[in-house]
């Protein structure tokens, strides 16, 4: 079977997915970040057409179901800008959601992630699929909301061989979230991207969650993250010393409008990848921007 990335307009040849900006938000909507929302189809397109001026080939769209994702804009967004785009299945923290209208989810829930993979996003055209499943931890443990969602991510991934990609509150819980996806459920960590890492830099937790194989998404440079921007490198180098450069991945992580445009996902392609080829060489802002996430989002998609 041939691996391929599910993209809102069709599988494509990881060969072709080219410079990506592994996890990033042009739709996102909560209660938690009121008056934030991104739910502007004009800036979106925007945000895209100045990252594919600058060399952007694929955005990974991180934000899950029920969370205003802009299922319906994704394909005609895509095929515009001429940029790949993967949407998201999955659920985030109950946090994010309506308690009702959560409730009503939870029978089926690995239904819904199996279909929004490989039949349609809901609320979107048919055909725009998603290509990963997003859940979340919670800080320094996982609740029941999270297990929940976590047993059905781990069934749809088994059902269909789609990734799942994990925020982790503050960068913890990791170690929890591994056991539990491929301790108890047998989800391979390659098919694992954990992402906000950054978020809690902890060097040896870091090294330690590399060796298990799974990918470490670091969610930055970032106005949600800035944080921690001032280690980013330092995180890097720590993993690349390792041996786990080929797990690492970047993504700008847009959860504001403020953030749009200042740094947004053409940062990362602008500022950063500069920077990492002063620091590193060329051949690592390659690796961490095109030839992992080409790895990290294909799947051997299941027949449905
Ligand atoms: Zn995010």
């Amino acid at each position: 079977m041939t691996a391929t990335v599910r993209t809102v307009l069709g599988d494509l040849d990881p060969a072709e997915l080219g410079v990506c900006d592994s996890h990033d938000h042009l739709f996102l909507r909560s209660p938690r970040l009121p008056g934030e929302e991104l739910d502007d189809q004009g800036a979106a397109a925007e945000v895209l057409r100045a990252f594919a001026a600058a060399g952007g080939r694929a955005l990974v769209q991180w934000t899950p179901h029920g969370m205003g994702r802009g299922g319906a804009a994704l394909a005609g967004l895509s095929r515009g800008a001429g940029v790949h785009l993967v949407a998201a299945t999955g659920l985030h923290q109950a946090v994010h959601y309506d308690p009702d209208g959560l409730a009503d989810l939870y029978d089926g829930l690995a239904g819904l992630f199996t279909a929004e993979l490989t039949t349609g996003l809901r609320g979107a055209p048919a055909g725009t699929r998603a290509g990963l499943i997003k859940v979340a931890g919670d800080y320094h443990g996982l609740g029941e909301h999270t297990r929940r969602v976590m047993a059905a991510a781990a069934e749809a991934h088994h059902a269909t061989g789609a990734p799942i990609a994990v925020h982790h509150e503050l960068g913890t819980a990791a170690p929890d979230v591994l056991d539990l996806l491929c301790g108890r459920y047998g989800v391979p960590p390659r098919r694992i991207v954990l992402g906000h890492l950054n978020r809690l830099p902890d060097l040896r937790l870091h090294r330690h969650l590399a060796a298990s194989g799974a990918y470490l998404a670091l969610d930055g440079p970032s106005r949600a993250h800035h944080a921690t921007d001032h280690h980013l490198f330092d995180t890097i180098a720590a993993l690349a010393e390792a041996g786990h450069a080929a797990q690492l991945l970047l993504g700008g992580d847009t959860t504001t409008r403020g953030a749009r445009h200042s740094p947004g996902p053409t940062h990362l392609l602008t500022a950063l990848a500069p920077r990492l080829a002063r620091e590193f060489g060329p051949a690592l802002p390659h690796q961490l921007l095109t030839a992992n996430p080409a790895r990290a989002f294909a799947a051997e998609w299941a027949a449905p």
